[in-house]
């Protein structure tokens, strides 16, 4: 299986529960979800990208001193992840993936299941009961009560972010009030935009 990869660099990771975490971040190119926020629309066309299999990708993050690798996209779980997975983890990597659940779970499954379900594709049901954070990002006020559905089918998990819209300046000021009254929630920044990192 070779996977096609926009984009891979190693930073730290900038939200939800491993903000500020060095981590390998290897973007998968492709998504149907149309998230109207989205800020790596680039990433959207599944075609035209260069392939490269698990060992390829491996040699890039062997020469960091990463030990967390963050798959992302897009929507990388478009693509059969089973091999990918295995072979970071036999090589002992924490393998976090970042994913709206809008296609099936791996088989190998990843040490950190970061779900950030969207209302403009509706997760599959098998996700809920593996995620380990929920990231709901809030565009409106309606998000709230969206956010609090998901919540209520993911109750396994042992975190919950709401994220602003970095377009809406709006909400980080609803969410920091909502936090506060709802307690189960955190803030999620995404701390790599405002400082200017990738
Ligand atoms: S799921 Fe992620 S990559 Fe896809 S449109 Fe939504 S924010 Fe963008």
């Amino acid at each position: 299986m070779n996977y096609p990869v926009v984009e891979h660099f190693y930073t730290l990771q900038g939200e939800g529960f491993w903000a500020g975490t060095p981590a390998y971040f290897i973007r998968l190119g492709g998504c149907d979800v149309g998230c109207v926020w989205c800020d790596t629309r680039y990433s959207w066309k599944k075609e035209g990208w260069p392939l490269f299999s698990p060992e390829e990708i491996l040699s890039w993050v062997r020469q960091t001193p990463a030990s967390h690798v963050v798959l992302t996209g897009g929507e990388p779980t478009m693509y059969p992840l089973d091999p990918l997975i295995t072979k970071l983890q036999e090589e002992g990597y924490f393998v976090q993936i970042e994913t709206s659940g809008a296609y099936p779970l791996p088989s190998v499954l990843p040490n950190w299941i970061t779900f950030s379900p969207k209302r403009f594709k509706e997760p599959l049901p098998a996700w809920y009961a593996q995620a380990h954070e929920l990231k709901i990002v809030i565009h409106a006020k309606s998000d709230f009560r969206w956010a609090e559905l998901q919540r209520s089918r993911c109750e396994a998990a042992q975190a919950y972010f709401l994220q602003p819209d970095f377009y809406n300046p709006s909400a980080l000021e609803w969410i920091i009030e909502y936090v506060k009254t709802h307690p189960t929630w955190r803030l999620s920044m995404q701390w790599h935009r405002y400082l200017a990192i990738p």
